[in-house]
């Protein structure tokens, strides 16, 4: 089959390589989509990923397809013909995390890659917790959004948010948007931080109330207080860029006893100044929300079913597989800020 294969820093190739092996408890898919996912940008460019991928290795992890083999443990479950779509990664259930409800922070997360090929392997313990069967009306491009999804919701949910807050979404990638999307649709008011015309465009399209472009205006913080009722600040601020400048003005933006999710995670190493008297008697809470876990897998799939969310919010296009290395390398000039559908 035709593969993308990891070999280290802004190293991939389009390969030929062996149809993964059908263990008894695994399923074979063939990929009906890959989406490619700011993660994997980031991996690409420092060439490995601590806990997700270490190269050489099969790339790529957000997917939807044909279930073309199932094991035989699982033939109960699954069978040729099935459209399903797959998560990254699945708990183990069992350990100090799983058994206190933070299975995202599962001592042992097993992970899987290989979306940017004709055929994937899902493994058995991804298959027990994190496969679903794609709804009869939904494309394989829409089904494929429940990753990525699923981590948006879980912070959602994380950040307590309310219907009538305001809340301003820092970054206007694929993340972001899907963050903006989702809270409006709830009757969220969200304020849209973000650069460059096309992502304020976009956060508009997608029901962004008001939007602040950082990068024409001197000071983003007063900008956003200046929308809110007495420039008290907003109820709950989500950053979903992962810088030290942006985590800061996340901080500032928050009113008084409100909540400032750091979504966004920032290349290692990096070190955040903070007002302390600030924070304490602004009693801000200050959370960090990382993944996902199957439950809002689930929740992801129902959103996406009842038409909450659409791929065409947030694709800006469709290659081919051999295109990837491409358009890695053009990501590069954009930040990554590009969600791509991938036909294998
Ligand atoms: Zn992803
Ligand atoms: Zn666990």
């Amino acid at each position: 089959m035709t593969a993308a294969v990891l070999y280290g820093r802004e190293d991939l190739k389009i390969e030929t390589v062996a149809i993964p092996a059908v263990g008894p408890g695994d399923l074979l898919v063939r990929v009906g989509v890959a989406l490619t996912c700011g993660t994997d940008f980031k991996v690409w460019k420092q060439g490995y990923h601590a806990r997700m991928i270490t190269p050489p290795a099969l790339f790529g992890h957000e997917l939807a397809g044909v279930v073309v083999e199932a094991g035989e443990t699982v033939r109960d479950r699954f069978r040729p013909g099935m459209r399903v779509v797959a998560a990254n990664s699945a708990p183990c259930n069992e350990c100090f995390y799983c058994l206190r409800d933070r299975a995202n922070l599962c001592e042992d997360l097993v992970f899987n890659n290989g979306a940017y090929a004709e055929y994937t392997l899902i493994p058995g313990r991804i298959l027990r917790e994190n496969v679903m069967e794609i709804p009869a009306h939904l494309s394989f491009v829409d089904a494929a959004l429940v990753e990525p999804l699923a981590c948006v919701l879980r912070g959602i949910e994380e950040t307590g948010i309310s219907s009538g807050d305001t809340v301003v979404v820092i970054g206007c990638g694929p993340i972001g948007l899907k963050f903006i999307r989702i809270l409006s649709g709830r009757g969220v008011r969200v304020i849209a931080v973000g650069k460059r015309s096309s992502q304020m465009n976009a956060a508009e399209r997608v029901g962004a109330a008001a939007v602040i472009d950082c990068s024409k205006t001197e000071n983003a913080v007063s900008a956003v207080r200046h929308l809110t009722e007495k420039k008290r600040g907003a109820d709950a601020v989500i950053e979903a860029v992962g810088s030290a400048t942006t985590w800061q003005w996340a901080l500032q933006m928050v009113r008084c006893g409100g909540t400032v999710n750091l979504f966004g995670g920032c290349p290692r190493g990096t070190k955040i100044e903070f007002e302390s008297s600030a924070l304490h008697y602004s009693e801000i809470t200050i959370k960090s929300s990382f993944h996902h876990t199957p439950r809002f897998i689930r929740e992801a799939l129902k959103a996406i079913s009842h038409g909450e969310v659409s791929a065409s919010d947030f694709i800006t296009g469709e290659i081919r597989l051999s295109e990837l290395p491409d358009l890695f390398q053009h990501m590069k000039n954009r930040n990554g800020t590009l969600k791509v559908a991938v036909m294998p």
